[in-house]
């Protein structure tokens, strides 16, 4: 279902709540990495320069204590966006209230107003996380139009995003989370053929229900990472030492064979005896891992191997790094896989999965992709297929309701 978007709605004079995901890395009152606010600011002056009047809401971490808002207060992060902007922002401490409502009152078209962390409302019995619906209707009275552009917290039903957007009038996706839509909802829903999955990380556990919704969908899966020990010893192969999760075995035999031969496991490992970065590497078949080693990263066939797989694809989805990427000697595969998709030609790649994009991007292959999600939970939970509450509130581009 198409979703309305920023373009298709009236800005000028409009007072405009927009979520965004500001939820920043910080230590000692300091952003370590502002690319989530880098990644922000097309949708933000878009609306700037349409004349809106903007009002921001974002979380920043848990806010469980007093204690904690100090930790998460999103002073730091009006500051940043301020000076990214060069334009000033007026700050409200506050999450409700006179001070809020007198700002977002006083504002002249094309100003900026940000909100205090919205999860400062967790401390009144979890407004904000369980989505009280006063909460999202007092938010909501504030604007005249919501713009959703915060993908990361759309598999949750939060008061700041699908409690604003029930209670509004307009509510409509920034140029992130329709990305987000584009790329992996089509992937997922309608891809172009081939689709090929490639499916790493850490546990099998916690992609049951992606690698269930994929199997239904992708022409192949290729299988790496340390999810590929499970599907090994379901196999009947020794895994030694690897990352391996026998209550998952027997799951992984059934898949193997349902799956049709459409799960590609790995031929070959780089193997070492203990779990540092400089632990010796050694490179053996599939069947061959001895029982005092395990399984660090793919090897140089698999490689080979998964490049034929990959040769005519027009769709690649990639979740889960191929190897203990953390430590260079084992990054080699998942390097490799980012070449060879950085080569394809005619192909969407599409990465979803905190710690994949966080591979690719410390890989240097950041702009080598069709798409990087900036989303981890909430891209998992789109490729499991399931509905996010989040994108679900967005209204439809036909008429104005979410339920047609
Ligand atoms: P994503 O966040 O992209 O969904 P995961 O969280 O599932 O990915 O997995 C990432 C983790 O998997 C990384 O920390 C990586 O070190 C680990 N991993 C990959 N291959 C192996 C392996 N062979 N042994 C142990 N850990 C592995
Ligand atoms: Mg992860």
């Amino acid at each position: 279902m198409s979703k309305k978007t920023i373009r298709d709605i009236q800005l000028q004079g409009k007072t405009v709540l927009m979520r965004v995901d500001f939820n920043v890395p910080m230590s000692d009152g300091q952003i370590t990495d502002d690319n989530r606010i880098v990644q922000a600011l097309p949708t933000i002056k878009y609306a700037l320069d349409h004349e809106a009047k903007l009002v921001l809401f974002s979380h920043l971490g848990r806010v469980k204590t007093e204690e904690d808002k100090k930790t998460n207060s999103l002073a730091p992060v009006a500051k940043r966006l301020s000076e990214l902007l060069n334009l000033p922002i007026t700050f409200v401490t506050e999450t409700r209230g006179s001070n809020l409502e007198a700002a977002v009152k006083n504002m002249e078209d094309g100003d900026i107003v940000m909100v205090e962390n919205t999860r400062f409302e967790d401390l009144n019995e979890k407004a904000e996380s369980k989505n009280n619906p006063e909460l999202g209707k007092y938010w909501a009275s504030l604007g005249d139009a919501f713009v959703n552009d915060a993908f990361g917290t759309a598999h949750r039903a939060h008061a700041s995003n699908v409690g604003i957007a029930d209670n509004m009038v307009v509510a409509v996706a920034g140029f992130l989370m329709e990305k987000e839509i584009k790329f992996i909802g089509e992937a997922v829903d309608n891809p172009e053929r081939p689709f090929v999955a490639i499916l790493g990380g850490a546990k099998v556990s916690d992609k049951i229900s992606v690698i269930e919704n994929l199997l239904t969908k992708a022409d192949k899966i290729l299988v790496c990472g340390a999810m590929a020990y499970t599907f090994y010893k379901a196999r009947g192969y020794e895994v030694g030492l690897s990352k391996c999760e026998d209550d998952y075995v027997e799951f992984a035999k059934s898949l193997l064979e349902k799956s049709n031969g459409k799960l590609i496991l790995p031929v070959d490992n780089m193997i070492s005896k203990e779990f540092s970065a400089d632990a010796e590497a050694v490179l053996v078949s599939a069947d061959q891992i001895p029982s005092d080693a395990m399984g660090m990263d793919i090897g140089p066939k698999t490689v080979e191997l998964f490049k034929k797989h990959l040769e005519n694809a027009k769709t690649v989805v990639w979740n889960g790094p191929a190897g203990v990427f953390e430590f260079d000697k084992f990054a080699v595969g998942t390097n490799a896989i980012c070449k060879l998709l950085a080569e394809l030609k005619d192909a969407k790649t599409i990465i979803g999965g905190g710690d994949s994009a966080a591979a690719a991007i410390k890989l240097g292959f950041q702009d080598k992709f069709t798409h990087i999600s900036t989303g981890g939970g909430a891209s998992l939970e789109y490729l499991e297929g399931k509905e996010l509450p989040g994108i679900s509130s967005i209204h439809n581009k036909c008429c104005s309701c979410k339920n047609c």
